[in-house]
Order: C-alpha cells, then sequence, then structure tokens
C-alpha cells in the first residue's frame, strides 16, 4: 500500500506548537544575520530499538575507561599517531607535542565525551567517539520534552497516534545529559579545590572555553545556569586568546589577570585548527596542559578521539588491550564498521585501492571535528588519486554505514518539510579521576540527530542533521 501522504505530514497547529514550545523553552541557536532562531528539530521522535538504545547505554562506562586508559598511555598514542602527526604536522602534531611534554599523571582528570552510532536495522554501528566539545546535551534534552510534549498535546497527538507514538515510547526523562554533566563539571571543581588548599581563600571558578563567533551559545549557556542552579558554582565563559594572558604560579595553578584562580577548564573549542588562527592561542592551550588543573579534554583525551586512534583500535588485538573484561571488549567491538589505514607503512595503498575501486563503500575520514569534513564517493576516489602517500595518511578510511531509514519531518526556519530521514543515537559519559583512580564514572544521558536520508555527511552545527529523539520500539 502507498504510504498516506496526507497523514506522513504533520498538521499546521502541531507544527506552530513546536516553534512555540521551542522559543519558550531554549531550544535556540544563534544564526548569522538572524540572531537567535529555533534550532532545527524533528517532528516526531525518530524510532531506534529498545536493545540498540539499552547496549549503547549499557556499554557507556567501560568506553569511558577506554578513553580514560587510552590517554594515559602516551607511548601508544605517540605511535598510533605518528605519521598522522607528520602529515598533520599543525594540528594533529602540535597536540601530540603538547601531550608529550605535559603527561596528565598527577592531576585531576575530566572528560565528558559523546559515543555516536548510526542504527542499522538491530544493530548499533559505532559513528565515532567525541572527546572534546561534545555538544546539544541541553537542547538534545528539551528536544526530547518537547516530543513528550507534543504526545499528549491537543494540536500533535492525532499526528503522534498516527505514526504509532505514545508517551509509553518515549525514554525515561529523568536521567538526562544536563543535569549529569554539570554534576561532573562540579566533582572536578570541588576536587581540585580540596587539592589545592593554598588557593582556598582566593576566587575559584571553572571557565567554559568558547570560539568567539559560537553560534551555539545557549546549549553551552544552560549547562553554566545548571552549575549555578544547582550547584552554586559560576563557570565564566572564555576564549582561548583571552586565556593567553593567564599565569601559572609554582603550585602551577592557572591565574587570570583578574586574580582568580580557574579550577577547570572545559574545552568548547580547540578542536579545529581554525580555533588556533595565532600563535597567542597555541600559548594558551599549553598553558593549560602546563597548569595543574583538569582540562576537559587533555590534549591527549582530544588525541584519543582522534579517527586514527579509532582507526587502530579497529585492528585485531587493539581494542583488547584497553577493556580488560573479554564479555565488554566483545560488545564494544561488535558495533565497529572496519577502518583502514592510510599509513604508508601499512597497507596504504592497497586500502586505497579498495576505496578507489568502490567509492560507494568507503568514507575518508581527516583528523577534523564538528561535521562536513569527511569526503565520500566519486569526490572521495577523485581525492585519494590526488593525493600523495604523506598526503594520504592524514586520512583514515571507515567502511560506509547504510543505517536504517525511517519517515520523520524536519522544522527548519520555521517549514515543516516531511522526508525519509537516519538517525545517529548519541550516549554522553563522564569521568572524574585523580592519580589516575576513577572517582566517578557514568553513563550521562542521550542525543538523537537525524538528517535526510540523501545526505552523506551530518552534523547539526554544519547545518545538515537537525535535533531529534528516541522513541523506543521493540
Ligand atoms: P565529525 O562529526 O567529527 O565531523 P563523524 O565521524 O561524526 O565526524 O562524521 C560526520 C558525519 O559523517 C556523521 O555524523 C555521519 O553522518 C557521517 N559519517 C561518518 N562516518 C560514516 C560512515 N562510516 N558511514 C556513513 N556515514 C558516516
Ligand atoms: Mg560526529
Amino acid at each position: 500500500m502507498p504510504p498516506n501522504t496526507q497523514r506522513n505530514t504533520p498538521n499546521a497547529d502541531g507544527v506552530a506548537e513546536s516553534l512555540s514550545y521551542a522559543a519558550c523553552t531554549g531550544i535556540v541557536v544563534v544564526r548569522e544575520g538572524v540572531g537567535l532562531t529555533h534550532a532545527p528539530l524533528t517532528y516526531w521522535p525518530s524510532a531506534v530499538q529498545r536493545s540498540c538504545y539499552e547496549e549503547a547505554l549499557r556499554i557507556t562506562p567501560t568506553l569511558n575507561l577506554l578513553i580514560h586508559a587510552i590517554s594515559r598511555d602516551i607511548t601508544f598514542l605517540s605511535e598510533a599517531l605518528a605519521q598522522t602527526a607528520k602529515a598533520d604536522s599543525g594540528f594533529t602534531g602540535r597536540l601530540l607535542d603538547l601531550a608529550q611534554k605535559f603527561p596528565v599523571t598527577g592531576n585531576i582528570e575530566l572528560s565528558i565525551c559523546r559515543f555516536d552510532y548510526f542504527l542499522q536495522a538491530l544493530h548499533l554501528r559505532m559513528v565515532e567517539m567525541n572527546t572534546i566539545a561534545a555538544s546539544f546535551a541541553a537542547l538534545g534534552a528539551r528536544t526530547a520534552n518537547l516530543h513528550r510534549h507534543l504526545a499528549l498535546h491537543p494540536t500533535a497527538k492525532v499526528d503522534y497516534a498516527d505514526q504509532g507514538i505514545t508517551r509509553e515510547n518515549l525514554p525515561d526523562a529523568s536521567v538526562t545529559a544536563p543535569v549529569q554533566i554539570a554534576v561532573a563539571i562540579a566533582h572536578a571543581h570541588h576536587c581540585y579545590v580540596d587539592a589545592n588548599s593554598h588557593i582556598s581563600d582566593a576566587v575559584v571558578h571553572p571557565v567554559v572555553v568558547v570560539q568567539p563567533d559560537e553560534r551555539n551559545t545557549i546549549d553551552q549557556d544552560a549547562l553554566r545556569l545548571e552549575l549555578w542552579n544547582q550547584h552554586h558554582i559560576h563557570m565564566k565563559r572564555i576564549t582561548l586568546l583571552q586565556l593567553a594572558d593567564a599565569t601559572i604560579d609554582d603550585e602551577r595553578c592557572l591565574r587570570l589577570p583578574s586574580g582568580a584562580y580557574v579550577s577547570v577548564a572545559y574545552l568548547r573549542a580547540g578542536y579545529v585548527p581554525t580555533d588556533y588562527p595565532t600563535n597567542a592561542e597555541w600559548v594558551a592551550r599549553a598553558r593549560l596542559e602546563e597548569a595543574n588543573i583538569p582540562v576537559c579534554p587533555s590534549a591527549a583525551v582530544q588525541l584519543t578521539g582522534s579517527k586514527k586512534v579509532q582507526q587502530v583500535l579497529d585492528a585485531p588485538n587493539v581494542l583488547e588491550r584497553f577493556v580488560p573484561d573479554p564479555s565488554m571488549a566483545a560488545a564494544i567491538r561488535a558495533t565497529f564498521a572496519s577502518q583502514l589505514s592510510l599509513d604508508p607503512s601499512d597497507n596504504a595503498e592497497a586500502h586505497a585501492k579498495l576505496a578507489i575501486d568502490r567509492p560507494d563503500d568507503f568514507v575518508l575520514k581527516p583528523q577534523r571535528e564538528g561535521g562536513g569534513n569527511n569526503l565520500y564517493g566519486n569526490e572521495m576516489r577523485d581525492a585519494l588519486l590526488d593525493m600523495t602517500p604523506q598526503q594520504r595518511s592524514a586520512y583514515v578510511l571507515m567502511e560506509r554505514i547504510r543505517p536504517t531509514t525511517t519517515h520523520n519531518a524536519l522544522i527548519r526556519d520555521g517549514q515543516c518539510t516531511p522526508t525519509q530521514v537516519v538517525s545517529e543515537l548519541g550516549v554522553y559519559g563522564i569521568i572524574v579521576a585523580h592519580h589516575g583512580k576513577v572517582l566517578l564514572n557514568d553513563t550521562a544521558g542521550t542525543l538523537l540527530r537525524s538528517k535526510s536520508a540523501l545526505k552523506d555527511d551530518g552534523g547539526v552545527a554544519a547545518g545538515v542533521a537537525v535535533l531529534d529523539s528516541a522513541r523506543l520500539v521493540d
């Protein structure tokens, strides 16, 4: 039977209600030339297999420990990234230098990660592990609340019922990412204050390090508000450039020109080369790494989340070295899509040939974050053919995942367009450690982002994906 297009299209009142709810609850981003506007959204929550959802939550604490263990193994990181650091010397190379120069050994460590998966039939397929600036914790949680609201609201409940969606399908809203992430930052802050008694009479606060032209400010400010409301901690916004004037005292504590000390540096910047337009930003990053504060993430944790390290982990017995429990290692490995090295010493020629011969089966990934950087299909093939072996080693090849498509409607700029989408489930993980000993390790809520099934790359900030939430199906 052909789909009933009428019933697959949201009614105008339901869309208006979505937009009103988004404004009232702050599901908003800054748009250049416009100012604050609603973030792009789905009308319905997209289907996620309950077993996949629960499995993704279950393996998260082990993934947190995996990131933690790798980041402390600087020999492993240096070997894994040796070629990549040469090929991408201005970014990966500089971060690796910092990680080698300033080990985190005795520091308090804080990581806020997000593990992203495509859903392919009944399987979770990991897209990537984000170890820096994993965003949308707050806006994602608000979008889940929007969908919960619409499921019962008179304007939308018929549309929801038509798609078989009831409130009972929507996951428990009690654990939300912003609440948990604020708990992790507060925990690291208090540990730091306790461990540095000589600054206890001074003003000490965490900072969130932001891009000067950030558009996703409300997602960040929602975390600041949560920290203030629940923990009475003021987290100041600061740019890398402003941090260049900070100093380090004899105990390696980081002091701002205002005289206040920094307890935690939570980076929502510093993940792309354009965040370091001059040497001053690199000076600031080095100062953060040199200080005894938890930098979320340290250069080592940031590099652990690089595409190259994720490719190396997929090689036989590498993941297993860092995950002592064989059943957990097997559960994580079951989510991996295969990845191939483009290091000249590592069969690069044969791997590149595979991708050139079958361009639709691979994705070419550079050491970049934030969406819009990968190459696909013929564009990928042509790029590979144009590159020298040295240039290729700045990238990795990944099996192209073909996620399951579902029906939804995307609301952008107030306009609603029904379409087939694919969804990417993100699970936040938080970990705090001191002297390498883990003090807090938890799963911290989820995010769902969806994009038109016709698009290759993703990313909400990159303008492709939109905020969604999960509806669990058995
Ligand atoms: P980043 O978000 O750091 O730019 P990702 O690895 O998440 O890098 O890739 C960006 C987007 O590209 C993903 O959100 C996804 O839509 C798409 N993508 C990434 N890896 C694959 C893959 N193996 N198969 C299909 N699509 C992919
Ligand atoms: Mg991504």
